[in-house]
């Protein structure tokens, strides 16, 4: 009897010690995600746009999906997508125009904070203004500002932060890893409102593409024949892209929303470099295609340059997980809320389930799990990251979660991932995209086009992915 006792109690000692262990060893998760991020700009993805070391750092140290899609392109919508684990008929969320988050329902890091974990969000949400689900947030109102930008506070109060956005979030998200309780496992998200329109660039990286002339794309001066939806949007570089709201074409001391948050000294430098861009600009008096190119130059060059400081800051939040030992033991993910056209079809701005905008980058690190300089080419949505992270925390998957736990995509363990994804984009306003739905499997995509137009599209994807889809 003594024995049995003796061996009960042992079993039980080393059941709460290994328990006690496992908690302790549980990983933590930072995912950053960042806005309108397009993979076509990401070296790590082939670009020769520009240069990204830091995000190209994940892929070396981990896995790049070069599949990776989201169920709405469109940012509120896909945030509540991937917080969820839901499709936006199903979470509510469907557009930005007419519907609005219910924090109030089940979301992976309530799962995650009844689990022992410690849970924070800091930058842009883009889901109202009240975040449940964690145990720290500061974040912008809306999609918050470039410069000098406004924080809610968790006591409801609104600060006004001196500097530029990516670097006062990754300074916000240090502080929290600097305060935070370390015996506890953590899931830290990064939400970055870079590379979102208007693509104002940090001081410090202005003129940092001036030498470079970007070739147009193949499909640039697409005529839309046979897409009455892609006919009917308003989102191209020659009609809706605006010299003054989007290029920073103004007098020095011009009245502009975006700019006027400036401090003297950042619209010093800020004028300083657009001033002379503007007098040449008018100098020259641009008109039809040439207009058109030079607004597409432009675009390039602030876009890039906004996405180097967002890449700078990835590259700090990965030399402070680096300095406080936490690389091994810390899940990293990389992804934008969706991808982002750069002259594709003449175009900027997302919406449409085509390539370009249906795609985001995805880069995750998990060492120890994730074999280092790894890719993957199975389909894998936003929509599948909730239950995923639940997986790498050791927590069960709620039934109703839609996504798929992709983790054995990611260790290897399994080979072949979803057959199909359904796509489904709600909104119709702005930019005049028609509401419309489809899937897209392995070799075709089949798009409906609903209330704007009417209209079915179908594209043998590996025939002319260029051109069309
Ligand atoms: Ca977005």
């Amino acid at each position: 009897m003594k024995k049995i006792i003796c061996f009960f109690f042992s079993c039980l000692f080393g059941y709460s010690l290994l328990s006690a262990q496992t908690k302790l060893n549980r990983a933590n998760i930072v995912i950053i995600i960042s806005d309108d991020h397009a993979y076509q700009t990401i070296s790590a993805y082939g670009s020769n746009l520009m240069q990204t070391p830091n995000i190209d750092r994940l892929a070396k140290e981990g896995m790049i999906c070069n599949k990776a899609y989201v169920t709405n392109s469109i940012c509120g919508p896909s945030r509540a997508v991937f917080l969820t684990g839901k499709y936006s008929h199903e979470n509510g969320f469907k557009d930005n125009e007419t519907s609005h988050f219910d924090a109030g329902q089940n979301l992976f890091v309530k799962e995650l904070q009844n689990n022992g974990y410690q849970t924070a969000w800091i930058g842009k949400y883009h889901l109202g203004e009240k975040p449940q689900g964690f145990d720290f947030w500061e974040i912008f109102p809306g999609q918050g500002h470039y410069y000098n930008p406004d924080v809610i506070m968790m006591d409801g109060s609104t600060k006004r932060i001196e500097g530029y956005a990516p670097n006062i979030v990754e300074d916000l998200s240090e502080d929290w890893l600097d305060r935070r309780d370390p015996g506890k496992p953590f899931c830290l998200i990064i939400g970055h409102k870079s590379t979102h329109r208007t693509w104002i660039p940090d001081t410090c990286d202005l003129g940092m593409f001036d030498d470079k002339n970007f070739p147009l794309p193949d499909n640039f001066y697409d005529d839309y024949e046979g897409r009455a939806a892609a006919k009917v949007q308003d989102m191209t570089s020659a009609r809706t892209m605006l010299p003054d709201y989007d290029l920073k074409m103004f007098a020095p001391g011009h009245p502009e929303p975006t700019v006027d948050r400036m401090n003297a000294a950042q619209r010093e430098r800020f004028d300083a470099y657009y001033q002379p861009v503007f007098e040449d600009f008018k100098a020259r008096r641009l008109t039809g295609n040439a207009l058109t190119e030079w607004k597409y130059q432009r675009y390039m060059k602030d876009y890039l340059s906004t996405a180097a400081s967002l890449d700078r800051n990835i590259g700090r939040t990965l030399d402070y997980l680096d300095k406080h030992h936490l690389t091994d033991n810390t899940l990293v993910m990389y992804l934008s809320d969706q991808g982002f056209y750069m002259g594709e079809h003449g175009w900027f701005d997302k919406r449409f389930m085509y390539e370009e905008s249906f795609r985001t980058p995805m880069l995750i690190r998990y060492p120890g799990k994730i074999t280092p300089g790894s890719s993957l080419n199975e389909y894998v949505l936003n929509l599948d990251i909730a239950p995923t992270v639940l997986a790498a925390a050791g927590v069960g998957i709620p039934k109703d979660m839609q996504g798929e736990n992709i983790l054995p995509l990611l260790t290897r363990t399994k080979k072949t991932g979803r057959k199909a994804m359904y796509y489904h984009y709600y909104e119709n306003g702005e930019h005049s995209v028609s509401p419309h739905f489809g899937i897209q499997t392995k070799d075709f995509k089949l798009i409906r086009f609903y209330k704007r137009v009417n209209s079915w599209e179908l594209y043998d994807i590996h025939a002319d992915p260029k051109r069309y889809a």
